[in-house]
């Protein structure tokens, strides 16, 4: 059977490194090409997988799917870069793996259409972590049985956006499996702006960033005489590669555009 063509977007970062490296170790895909701006030029192997690969960093998305003809191009970018780079895959018919947060207001619906317009799938999860997805279940299906709930997550000191991706894409579910909002009484005097957090259907959502952890967070529910705590730690960014080699395998078996990981794991 042919090997998947796997383009890496983002290839010189935390995350494009190492699913570079991921990619070009799983035998039934094939790491054709990276794209980093501040890369262009390389050699893919020597800046990015330590050893000489031949193999050339692109610049640009566009550049990239001429030169190394990619089925799937998987993307972990920045949030200002991530829907250029998806433009330009999706009207070249290359399907797209996003693991890209903090995509901008309106991106998805747009992402949508253009998925259906140039029959292409993609699949954006804001967590390919398997334990992540399933706190994200679980708290959704807890949310029906508390009326208080706090999120709180701990990212790195460079990660970009607030909250993570997982914590608002947590909010979101729990809140959408209720009928109702969560209940989210207020102090009557506040000594600090900001204390409170954010809030999504009366869920606070919180956010920390520091060196020492990679991606942590805590959904803690609260109801009459009892708390519930859901909380999920990242120890190193390896977890996230099962989840996004499940995604670059079976990205061809979707329609349009699919949101998160839940769908492939059941
Ligand atoms: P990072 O280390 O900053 O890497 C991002 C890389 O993308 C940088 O090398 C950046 O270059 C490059 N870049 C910028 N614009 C680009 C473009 N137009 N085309 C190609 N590359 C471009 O960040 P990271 O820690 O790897 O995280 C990347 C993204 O993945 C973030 O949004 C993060 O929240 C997300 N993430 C998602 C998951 C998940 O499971 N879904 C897990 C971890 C992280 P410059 O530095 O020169 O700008």
């Amino acid at each position: 059977m042919d090997r998947i063509r796997v383009l890496v977007a983002g290839v010189g970062g935390r995350m494009g490194r190492l699913v570079a490296e991921t990619v070009r170790a799983a035998p039934d895909l094939l790491l054709v090409g990276g794209v980093d701006p501040a890369y262009a030029g390389a050699d893919l192997g020597e800046k990015v997988l330590g050893q000489r690969s031949g193999m050339r960093v692109d610049g640009d998305v566009s550049s990239a799917i001429t030169r190394c003809s990619p089925q799937v191009m998987v993307d972990f970018t920045a949030p200002d870069a991530v829907m250029g780079n998806l433009r330009g895959a999706i009207a070249r018919k290359v399907a797209c793996v996003v693991g890209t947060t903090g995509l901008e207001e309106g991106a998805l619906e747009e992402l949508a259409r253009l998925c259906t317009e140039q029959a292409t799938p993609a699949i954006v999860a804001p967590n390919f972590s398997v334990g992540a997805c399933l706190m994200m279940r679980f708290a959704a299906e807890a949310a029906t049985r508390f009326e208080y709930a706090q999120i709180t997550e701990f990212h790195h000191a460079g990660k970009k956006d607030a909250p993570s991706g997982t914590a608002l894409a947590t909010a979101e579910r729990m809140s959408a499996a209720r009928a109702a909002d969560m209940q989210a009484p207020q102090p009557e005097r506040l000594a600090l702006e900001g204390v409170m957090g954010g809030q999504v259907g009366g869920i606070g959502v919180h956010a920390a960033r520091m060196d020492g952890v990679v991606a942590d967070q805590r959904v803690v529910l609260g109801g009459p005489g009892e708390t519930l705590t859901i909380e999920h730690r990242t120890t190193s960014r390896e977890c996230f590669m099962p989840g996004v080699l499940l995604a670059v395998r079976h990205v061809f078996e979707q329609e349009g555009l699919v949101l998160g990981l839940g769908k492939l794991l059941v």
